[in-house]
This record gives structure tokens, sequence and C-alpha cells, in this order.
């Protein structure tokens, strides 16, 4: 068999016993190419100063255009509509949040985010009880399956040799190993996100964070009229247990978020079946965001894992010793991130400094999780009282709830 400069191993397909120049495992991507830093931008002021946390912010806008530009280049049709980031409130506390938020971001360069008052953030996408909103112009809606499979077909084409149903077990110096063979090559990137876990030694590395999507059948003219919604923005909310939507390109709606948080000991399912209470935890904010869907179908409901590190800090890097190579971290924020990341992988492996090697995510190392059951403690505790914090400030309470504040506070999550 021919040796490969460049391998892919993924977990499903044929097997197969190679070596090759650099071995590449994951990198496939989400929802919505967003342009956050994952964590914040804050965290990297101290250790590294303004100007290289607002340079990182900067990087993540153009990645943005990057992943246009080349599914533009490629002939790639990934239904992408650079239409920005939409975050509504829908009750005070949220509204305070938004507000503050919107006076933290435009205290930073590169962020060119802009407060909508209600009735504006109504006549942009007509979510119910609509305090106001903010939004930005660095992100893009995209449909993630047909990216990977253009991507898949782009790669292929240059020559690199995917081998799918190859799982890894572990990787030690210059080794990836399988249950077909061992993989020897001169550098191992490793990129399993929310799958790391199930590696020899990663127990306790990134959490595998579960995520549920449902999406309705194509909405008629008569609902749209009634939502708007013609910039196909990314939707989003303030609320402690955050929801996350798009307009297809076929005028559906995706919205996707809540659910079973966390599975003992970082088990990730294997059949992404959704539970029926996260499908209808899922449809409640459906039809109380937009009461026009109430007749609409449900279509489709599927889950996944999301890597979240301790510090929610996305991170890439490379250990010439040793030939190890990692991206990750990215929670939910990597579809554009991961275009990055693979490209600071480039120019990492490849010896060249450049702008993205200096970036402050680059060799950043972060600690373990707790060992179980504390980890499951904790993040089931932490989850039922951002759910609970939600509850109270729909409606009772006037400003966020003590108990949000003191869950961000545990979780090292800012908003
Ligand atoms: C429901 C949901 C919604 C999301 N929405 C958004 C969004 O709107 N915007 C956004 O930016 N991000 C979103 N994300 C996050 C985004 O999908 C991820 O950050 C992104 O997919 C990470 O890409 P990746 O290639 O690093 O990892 P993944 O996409 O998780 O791919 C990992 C790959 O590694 C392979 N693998 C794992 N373990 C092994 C092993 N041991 N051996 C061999 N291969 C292995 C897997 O088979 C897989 O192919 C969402 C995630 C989920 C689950």
């Amino acid at each position: 068999m021919a040796l490969p400069a460049v391998a892919v191993l993924v977990r499903r397909l044929h097997d197969a016993n190679f070596s090759g120049w650099f071995a590449f495992l994951g990198l496939i991507p989400g929802l919505g190419a967003l342009a956050p830093v994952t964590g914040g931008r804050q965290q990297y002021v101290s250790s590294h100063g303004r100007q290289a946390a607002a340079d990182f912010q900067a990087a993540m806008n153009d990645t943005v255009d990057e992943v246009i530009r080349v599914a533009a280049a490629e002939g790639i049709d990934a239904d992408i509509v650079k239409g920005g980031e939409f975050t509504v409130a829908y009750d005070r506390p949220q509204q305070q949040r938004l507000e503050a938020a919107v006076r933290a971001e435009q205290a930073w360069s590169h962020t060119d985010v802009r407060l909508l008052s209600a009735a504006d953030a109504t006549d942009r996408i007509n979510v119910a009880g609509s305090t106001g909103a903010m939004w930005h112009p660095h992100c893009a809606r995209i449909q993630p399956a047909k990216l990977v499979a253009g991507l898949t077909g782009v790669v292929l084409a240059l020559g690199v040799e995917i081998y799918e149903d190859t799982r890894v077990s572990e990787i030690t110096p210059h080794a990836a190993l399988t249950a077909h063979g061992t993989v020897a090559a001169g550098v191992i990137v490793r990129a399993t996100e929310g799958f790391t876990a199930g590696l020899a030694g990663l127990h306790r590395a990134w959490l595998p964070m579960n995520s549920s999507l449902i999406v309705t059948e194509p909405l008629g003219e008569h609902v749209w009229a009634g939502i708007g919604w013609a910039g196909r923005d990314t939707l989003g909310d303030m609320a402690h247990a955050y929801m996350y939507a798009q307009r297809t390109a076929d005028d559906r709606i995706a919205i996707g978020g809540r659910g079973v948080p966390y599975r003992f000991g970082s088990r990730t399912d294997t059949d992404g079946r959704t539970p029926a209470a996260t499908i209808e935890a899922l449809r409640g904010i459906l039809h109380r965001f937009f009461p026009g869907t109430a007749d609409a179908p449900i279509a489709h409901a599927w889950s996944g894992v999301l890597g979240v590190p301790r510090d929610w800090a996305a991170t890439v890097g490379l250990d010439r010793g040793t030939g190890l190579a990692w991206a990750g971290g990215y929670v939910g924020t990597g579809v554009a991130t991961t275009n990055l990341a693979g490209r600071t992988l480039t120019d990492l492996i490849l010896g060249r400094e450049t702008a993205l090697t200096a970036l402050p995510w680059v060799n950043h190392r972060v600690r373990n999780w707790e060992p179980e059951p504390l980890r499951w403690l904790a993040v089931t505790a932490l989850y039922q009282a951002y759910t609970r914090a939600d509850r109270a400030e729909l409606t009772r309470r006037t400003g966020t709830s003590p108990l949000a504040t003191l869950a961000d506070r545990v979780s090292g999550r800012g908003h």
C-alpha cells in the first residue's frame, strides 16, 4: 500500500495500517460559523496583554471570511449567509446583562457590536416579549453537513487519505494506536474534541458536554411574515442555559440548547438519539419565541458532544519532542475556530513563525477536570442552578439571580 503523506483518522469506515508524515484526527464542524474567542478575550490580558487579546478577536473575524472564501473558491455550497449574530433578551435581568455585555464589547476593537432597541430587535427577528438585542456582523449561518462533505471532497482531491472506522485508543510519541495497527508519524494531530476523554490517559481532559437540536419542517410564508428574520442572522439569547438557532436555507427553524448536559464518567452517546424530554424542552422554547410555529411539525432531532476545557479556553499547539499536536476545547464555537486551528497547526508543524502562531491560545495548557463523582455532581448541580435561575428571572426577579452568579464563579464561565 502506498504510504500517504497526510492521513486523517476518524471512527467510521474501513481498517488500515499505515504511516505518514502527519496524521490528523478529527476537524469536522457544527452549526454556524461564529467569531467569539472561546472563553472570552479578558483571560489573555494578564498573560499576553490587551493587544494580543484584541489580535485574537481580529483573527477570529478574519476566519469567518476565510471559511466563506474557501467555500466559494472550492465550489462548496454550504448554504452560507453572513447575516451576523443576533442575541436577544426577553426579561429584565437578561436586558441588564445584554446592556452590560454591549458596553463591555464596545470597549474592545474589532467587535462592532450594536445595541438594538426592543422595536429594532423585533423588526429584525420577532421574538415574543423581546426587550432588546445585540448584533454584530462577524458570524455566518452554515449547513455543517454540507461544509464537511464539501471539504472532504477537496482534501481527497489533494491526495489526502481518509480512514474511517479507525478508532485510536492511545497516542504515544509519534504513534497512534488503533485496533488495526499502529500509525507512525512525525506529527500526530489530536483533534478529537468531545471524544478526547476516550483516549488513554486523557479521561479528565476536555469534558464531553452534550448539546441537542430540533428542526421544524419548512415553515409557510404566513409564519415567516410574522417572524421576519430576512437577514438569516444566527440567533441566541441571554439566558444562563442559553439556546441557539438558525433559519435554514429551506426555511425551517433549527433550534438547539438544553438537554442532558453530561453523562457520568465522561461517557459519550453512540447513537445521537435525543431524549423525549429534551425535544419537548426545545419545542417549548420554539413556541415561546415564535408563537406562530405552534402547529409546525418537528422533522428531526439530534445530539452531539462539545469539548469543554476546565478553564473554558480553546487551545492549539505542538510539542516537537513527542510529535504531539493538538487542537480543541472549543465549547460551542468550533465551526470557525477549527479553521483557525487548522491554519495555525500548519504553521506550527512547518516551523513557520507567523501572526497566527503568536496568538495567545497557542500552546496554552489547561489543568484536568476533577475526578468522578465530583465532575458529575458539579456539572449537574451547576446546570440545575442555571435552569432555576432562568425560571426565576423570567417569572419574578428584577436582576440576575445570585444562584447564576455563584454558578458562574464556580464553573469559571462568564457571559
Ligand atoms: C449540537 C451541536 C451544536 C453546535 N453548534 C455550534 C454552532 O452553532 N457554532 C459553532 O461554532 N459550533 C457549534 N458546535 C460545536 C462544533 O460543532 C464543534 O466545536 C466542532 O465540530 C469541533 O470540530 P472538531 O473537528 O474539532 O471535532 P468534532 O466535530 O467533534 O470531530 C471529531 C472527530 O474526531 C473523530 N474521533 C474522535 N475520537 C476519535 C478516536 N479515538 N479515533 C479516531 N477518530 C476519533 C470523530 O469521529 C470525529 O470525526 C455545536 C456542537 C454540537 C454538538
